[in-house]
Parts: C-alpha cells; sequence; structure tokens
C-alpha cells in the first residue's frame, strides 16, 4: 500500500494537522492500493497563506524567468512519463496503452503549447496609437484549483500551467478519487525548483477542501472541472467573496450523422462514444441518425460496440478498462436499467458483468435504439460506456433535438456536403462543434455553453482567465 499522507505546501511535503486516511482504490480490481489524507479547514489555510504570501514576489518574476522554469518541468515530465502513465491507468481505470498514448501525452503538450503561447504573449499593450492609454495584465493572484478523475492530468495541466505562466500562485485540490497523478506533478514542480508557496497541493473531498477552497477570502479566483452539481455549489459558495470563478462542467453531446456521412462515420462515433470507458465530458453520447440510413447505422453501431473488449487497465493491447468507481458504476447500471424501463430498445450492452470479468467495476459497451430526447438516457449525463440513437427527419429537426439539452460543451455532426457542415456547425449552441470526426488542434479554447460551464481553457484564452486587465490613462 502506498503511504501518500502528506501534503505538498510552501515547497514541504506534510503530514496533515488531524489525520484522516482515505483509501485509493484501483477500479480493476476493487482493491485499495493508496492511502491519501482528507485534508481540513486548518490544511487548506496553511496552504493559502503560503500561496498569499508566496504571490507577492511570484508576480513581479519576469515571462523570461517563467519560461525557464516550465521549460525545466516540461523536461522533467518527459523524464518521469511512464510514472505518470502508470499512475493514471491505476487510480482510474484507464488501459495502460491508451494511458501512454493519450492521457499522459495531453498533459505534455499542454505544457509545450502553454510555453510556446507564453513566449508569444504581451502583457503590456497600448490601447490604440491615438490613444495615451496603456492596457497591463496581471496575475490575478491566488487561484483554487479543484480538478476530476476522468482526465486527471489533462485537467491538471490546464490549470496548474497557465496559473503559473501567468505569475500566480495556488492551492490545487485533485479528485480524492485519482489523486496520485496529481502528487507526482507535485513532486516534478518540486524538482523544477518553483519558489516555496507558488504551487501547493492538498488532497480532501468535496465537502471538505473543496468547500474550504471555493468560499475562501484569500483565494481569488477558482477553476474547477467536475460536475454541474458540485459546479453550482461552488458558484454559491464563491459568491460572498466575489471570486473569479470558472468553471468546466458536464456535457450531453449530439452526433448529427447525416446520409452523406463519409463511410466509417458511424463506426468512428461508436469508438469515440467509449473510449476512456464513454468518461468523457465532450462524449457524443447522443448519435441523431437520418432516418434513410437508420437501420444501417444500427447494424455497424452495434458490430462495432461488440467488436470492443473491456478488460483490466494494466493489460497491454486496445481495449476499454472500468470505469472509475462503485458509485459511478451504480449511477451508470441505474440508468442503463431506466433506459429499459423507459421504453428504449437495448440493442447491446446492457448490466451485466462481461464474460471474462468477476470483479471491477466493468460495463460492456451499451447502445439503445428507438430513444426519444426526452428519456433520462438522452437528457443525463451518464458518464459511462452508453450511447442513446436517436432518429431524425430534416436538418432543422437534428439541430433543434441537438440543441435541446441543459448542456452545451462538444457537438459532432457528419456530412460529406462542405456548406450544410458549416451551416449546421454554426446553429449548434456549444463551445466545440467537431465535423467529420476532425480534432481540436492544441491551442484551441475548450470550454461550453449553458450548464456546461463558463471561461475558457487552453491556448491564449486560457492565460486570459489568470489574468486581471488594467487600463492606466496618461502613459505616453
Ligand atoms: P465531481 O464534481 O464530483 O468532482 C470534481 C472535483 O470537485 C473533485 O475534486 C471533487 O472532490 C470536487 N468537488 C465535489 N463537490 C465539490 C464541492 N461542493 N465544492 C468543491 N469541490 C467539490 O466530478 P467528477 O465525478 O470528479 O468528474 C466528472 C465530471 O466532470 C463530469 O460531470 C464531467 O463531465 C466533468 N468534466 C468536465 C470537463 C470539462 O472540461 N467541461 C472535463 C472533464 C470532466
Amino acid at each position: 500500500m502506498l503511504n501518500k499522507r502528506n501534503f505538498y505546501i510552501n515547497a514541504k511535503w506534510v503530514k496533515p494537522l488531524k489525520s484522516n486516511d482515505f483509501e485509493v482504490i484501483n477500479p480493476s480490481n476493487e482493491e485499495p492500493f493508496a492511502v491519501i489524507s482528507l485534508g481540513s479547514k486548518e490544511d487548506t489555510d496553511l496552504a493559502v497563506r503560503a500561496a498569499k504570501s508566496a504571490f507577492i514576489k511570484w508576480k513581479e518574476t519576469s515571462k523570461e524567468e517563467r519560461i525557464v522554469l516550465l521549460e525545466k518541468l516540461l523536461t522533467i515530465y518527459k523524464k518521469r512519463f511512464n510514472e505518470m502513465a502508470e499512475a493514471i491507468s491505476m487510480e482510474m481505470g484507464s488501459p495502460i496503452d491508451y494511458s501512454y498514448s493519450t492521457h499522459t501525452t495531453s498533459g505534455q503538450s499542454h505544457l509545450e503549447d502553454f510555453i510556446m503561447r507564453l513566449k508569444k504573449f504581451n502583457f503590456e499593450k497600448h490601447f490604440d496609437s491615438k490613444s495615451n492609454n496603456h492596457i497591463s495584465y496581471e496575475p490575478i493572484g491566488v487561484c483554487g484549483l479543484i480538478t476530476p478523475w476522468n482526465w486527471p492530468i489533462n485537467q491538471i495541466a490546464l490549470k496548474v500551467v497557465p496559473a503559473l505562466a501567468t505569475g500566480c500562485t495556488m492551492i490545487l485540490k485533485p479528485s480524492e478519487i485519482a489523486p496520485i497523478s496529481a502528487m507526482l506533478f507535485a513532486e516534478m514542480i518540486d524538482e523544477a525548483g518553483f519558489s516555496p508557496g507558488v504551487f501547493n497541493l492538498v488532497n480532501g473531498d468535496g465537502a471538505g477542501v473543496g468547500t474550504h477552497i471555493s468560499g475562501h477570502p484569500d483565494i481569488d479566483m477558482i477553476s474547477f472541472t467536475g460536475s454541474t452539481r458540485a459546479g453550482k455549489l461552488i458558484s454559491k459558495n464563491a459568491a460572498d467573496t466575489i471570486k473569479r470563478v470558472c468553471l468546466e462542467l458536464g456535457g450531453k453531446g449530439g452526433n448529427i450523422v447525416f446520409a452523406d456521412s463519409y463511410p466509417n462515420a458511424v463506426r468512428d462515433g461508436i469508438r469515440n462514444v467509449m473510449s476512456n470507458s464513454g468518461q468523457s465530458c465532450d462524449a457524443p453520447t447522443r448519435m441523431l441518425v437520418e432516418k434513410s440510413i437508420y437501420k444501417k447505422a444500427i447494424e455497424e453501431a452495434t458490430d462495432e460496440a461488440n467488436k470492443i473488449k473491456v478488460d483490466i487497465a494494466s493489460k497491454k493491447g486496445d481495449h476499454i478498462g472500468p470505469v472509475v468507481s462503485k458509485v459511478q458504476y451504480d449511477k451508470i447500471i441505474n440508468l442503463i436499467k431506466s433506459g429499459i424501463d423507459e421504453g428504449a430498445t437495448l440493442a447491446t450492452g446492457g448490466y451485466e458483468l462481461p464474460n471474462n470479468l468477476n470483479k471491477g467495476y466493468f460495463i460492456k459497451p451499451t447502445i439503445f435504439t428507438n430513444v426519444t430526447n426526452n428519456m433520462d438516457i438522452a437528457k443525463k449525463e451518464i458518464f459511462g460506456p452508453v450511447l442513446s440513437i436517436i432518429p431524425f427527419e430534416t436538418e432543422e429537426e437534428a439541430i433543434k433535438i441537438t440543441n435541446d439539452t441543459e448542456y452545451g460543451l462538444g457537438n459532432y455532426l457528419q456530412t460529406e456536403d462542405k456548406e450544410k457542415a458549416k451551416r449546421v456547425a454554426k446553429k449548434l449552441r456549444s463551445g466545440i462543434v467537431y465535423i467529420n470526426g476532425k480534432g481540436a488542434d492544441s491551442g484551441t479554447p475548450f470550454g461550453g455553453y449553458r450548464q456546461s460551464g463558463n471561461g475558457r481553457e487552453g491556448g491564449t484564452w486560457g492565460l486570459e482567465e489568470y489574468l486581471e486587465v488594467k487600463t492606466i490613462t496618461g502613459w505616453k
């Protein structure tokens, strides 16, 4: 059992003030493999005090000084890449090859992209040539960063790196379900030599450390990624101190498959929704299929889902792993049951364990057909390998169904008609629209409309979230 009880505060690994052990479970075998501590208000206060005092000097550092440190961090990240991949696979059940190729790579590419954007970023700008006004971008202050378990290092890098880059100090509270990758990242920050107090990590749960962070009077900004449920609580708790609150929340993405889509569109949609065992906020979990190809699409979708293997995370090769926890497992199973009760057709999958496994939080790739958009399986974020297929007749109807959700994070559309693709993409109410399976480039903004959150992470937009903007008159 790994002993991970200490917190990283003021550049030291320190014991919690009161012990409060919490076991980290390997979802492939349901066995605990590490113990962390859940922090208290007093632990949170210590970390915030360290960050507040470090801000005085850190905010005065030059962009060049911060680039040197971030480049060191990148070198260390590459050196310890394997450890990171192993930690993520163990803590949240990502198959080891996927953990290397996708999870751990995402952390590296965010580091690389932010370093490049920082080099180009101009913190001092003249308003315009006729004006004597000057615009200054300044770090917002002490940041509270709260992250989820489903893309652990991706989310941590999207917050910690721009906060460091802009001259902010911070306290990170990673998900208590998957904290090991975050603690490894803290070790890397330590090795890179950032000044004491610039970065601090306190483990804890939402009701404890999460709530102390969101209400803390000395924290100037919260950046949160997680459920819409927690996002609402955080916003309310942060309101009294008027801190900036950036939220990256849930989603219920639509994937419109027109009759003129490219040949593999349905199969690619299945692979996409099932990857990471369906635990992605922008997963295309509602596939809308044009009526004329509906029957064929169901055959292809079912065939593709049945080809996807489910297995333990440590096994090499192309398969999906377990879902992260017993809580998530029970939630997903209940939603599968509700889909059956609501009258949707279970085309494949279901709530029984895959044949090859008798332990672990495993769920078979599951597809429902004949779904209507008012069913729970079409409305709620299931966060498991479960897809709902919904037929449509016209372009307008497809747009209406896709937008008929409280979320607005990622939507997808498939058609070979370029004009139609652009027309529909402009009408979809979401922070990102993926046309014909093309991925987003590094540094493009990521975030949601409506209850999928506010603010944008990544690239220059991600840097700006951590900055205040000051107008100074009489500059020349
Ligand atoms: P969660 O909301 O339960 O927990 C996320 C984090 O918030 C954890 O660190 C948790 O301890 C903390 N937390 C929980 N309640 C809190 C509270 N009241 N105050 C402060 N902190 C609190 O979510 P999860 O189950 O860890 O992650 C899955 C969710 O994250 C999904 O809804 C998914 O869509 C969302 N997500 C969104 C994005 C995005 O960029 N939009 C990316 C990844 C995940």
